[in-house]
């Protein structure tokens, strides 16, 4: 792995792939309105390959190593992975995790949201809260000059700090034309150690945060994984540029367009 290059990108390579993360966030936003007691994970697949398809784009994951959906979809104990069905109905307090990604123009857009199925507890909801927080300092680390590590250091240091474990067997990416490029960004990690942080340079972070241990399973359907301790999980993710002023959030809703860097 360590052998392959990180392929930094140009301004055009930003200028699309800010076009497939708008229309993969837009399709992320639309279907976590769409979240809703008795909804099947089918249904919100449906939306998003609509969405996707009508902006333009691929369903990034549909097909990919045989994956038969356009979105993962996650709930409670699950952490990632999860293969929309009809079978799969949401219900009152669950938490479900949507991961999209979209091709256009060439280039992938990947993020990721937990949503609330109508009101959740409190830990449910401080679950989701510092998963998203975890996202949030692992971006502000994103600075030219830091190293990979400290954006891996953020990601943990959050989570930890609130009595939660990061997962380790599944890790963010690059990512440009493909969906997993080099380098990994593990969730774990300690600061001023890897690679330095150069302009150009698109990173999926994706903090999968536990309530529990950070050991996971995989299921028998050879795709969905999920906590070894059956505590909750959240998932977050955003596709980040590092441009000269600093980390650009490239997966933003076209409604949030406004104002944007
Ligand atoms: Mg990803």
């Amino acid at each position: 792995m360590g052998a392959r290059k990180i392929e930094l990108k140009s301004p055009a390579d930003l200028d699309r792939m800010r076009r497939a993360g708008r229309l993969a966030a837009t399709a992320l936003r639309a279907v976590g309105r769409a979240v809703a007691p008795g909804v099947t994970t089918k249904e919100l697949d449906r939306l998003a390959e609509k969405l996707i398809r009508d902006g333009g784009g691929i369903p990034t994951f549909l097909g990919y190593r045989g994956f038969t959906a356009s979105i993962c979809a996650s709930i409670n104990d699950e952490v990632v992975h999860g293969i929309p069905t009809v079978k799969r109905v949401l219900r009152p307090g669950d938490i479900v995790g949507i991961d999209i990604g979209a091709t256009l123009g060439g280039f992938v857009g990947d993020t990721a949201a937990t949503f609330p199925v109508g009101p959740i507890s409190d830990e449910a909801q401080r679950l989701l809260k510092t998963t998203q927080e975890s996202l949030n300092q692992g971006i502000a680390a994103m600075r030219v000059g830091n190293r990979l590590g400290d954006v891996s250091c953020a990601i943990q240091k959050t989570a930890e700090e609130q009595g939660y474990s990061v997962v380790r067997d599944f890790v963010g990416h690059g990512i440009g034309r493909e969906m997993h490029e080099e380098p990994s960004v593990p969730n774990y990690g300690s600061a001023g150690t890897g690679v330095r942080l150069e302009p150009g340079l698109v990173l999926a972070l994706e903090p999968m945060v536990n309530a529990g241990t950070w050991r996971v399973q995989l299921l028998k359907d050879g795709w969905t994984v999920v906590t070894e301790d059956g505590r909750w999980s959240a998932h977050f993710e955003h596709t980040v540029a590092l441009t000269e002023n600093g980390p650009e959030v490239l997966t933003v809703p076209d409604e949030e367009r406004s104002g944007v860097h």
